[in-house]
């Protein structure tokens, strides 16, 4: 892997020109894989992946409940189950991990995204599916400059050589962030479009996960484009 070598050095390199300093303490950054993180060697030891137990439903990890969470348990009985067959959640929204995402979409922080890389790919090493990017909500480029997400598929696909797939296109809908459950689904039903057939497996990730309205979405339109299984995995959840 001597491209990737290549890259940290230059990661390194970047850092001493222009100074981030780790995304979670602020800390300088001295060592290739410090940089190539974007957070300090402690910080970035300070985020394992949780080996707890996940409800089936919606990926929160279970506090003394089989299966299914409480929340998913009383939801479930008045809904149809989710489109998705898996979903991981690794992180709460909260505190540190919350710092974290606002560094990497708010500031200069985008080595984070090696982080992030890593993190997803071993919560999902035991699946050799395709991974799929959630697509961003039409105008959230032009406001953020950037698209995270795909930022994240170009380090999986590039540097850890992992499939990737950009099936998914979604059409002008208004944001999900005011609208509640019910709405969320109602406003993204036929917003969501599979451009290209889709793999028997795929993994479809994405940055938050609140009430799963687009993940199921997703994962149903990828279902009935011809994927027989649909894992999902978002970096935080609320
Ligand atoms: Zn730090
Ligand atoms: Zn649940």
């Amino acid at each position: 892997m001597k491209t990737a070598k290549f890259e940290r050095k230059l990661c390194l390199l970047r850092e001493y020109l222009f100074p981030t300093g780790c995304a979670s303490c602020g800390q300088t950054l001295i060592h290739e894989t410090e940089a190539w993180f974007g957070l300090c060697g402690d910080c970035a030891g300070s985020f394992p992946l949780s080996q707890e137990q996940r409800c089936v439903v919606c990926g929160r990890p279970l506090i003394s409940e089989a299966d299914i969470c409480m929340n998913c348990r009383k939801s479930t009985q008045a809904e149809a189950a989710p489109a998705y067959d898996s979903m991981i959640l690794l992180y709460p929204y909260i505190g540190k991990t919350q710092t974290l995402l606002k560094a990497y979409k708010f500031g200069k922080h985008r080595a984070l995204a090696h982080f992030f890389s890593e993190k997803l790919f071993s919560s999902m090493s035991r699946f050799t599916a395709s991974w799929i990017p959630v697509p961003p909500r039409t105008g959230k480029i032009k406001t953020a400059g950037w698209d995270q997400i795909e930022h994240i598929a170009q380090i999986l696909e590039k540097q850890m050589r992992l499939p990737v797939l950009r099936c998914l296109k979604r059409l002008a809908s208004k944001t999900q962030k005011a609208l509640g459950k019910s709405e969320r689904l109602t406003n993204l039903q036929g917003r969501i479009l599979c451009v290209k057939n889709p793999p028997e497996e795929v993994i479809i990730f994405d940055d938050v996960f609140t009430t799963g309205s687009t993940m199921n979405v997703c994962a149903r339109t990828l279902k009935d484009a011809g994927a027989k299984k649909v894992h999902g995995i978002c970096l935080f959840y609320n």
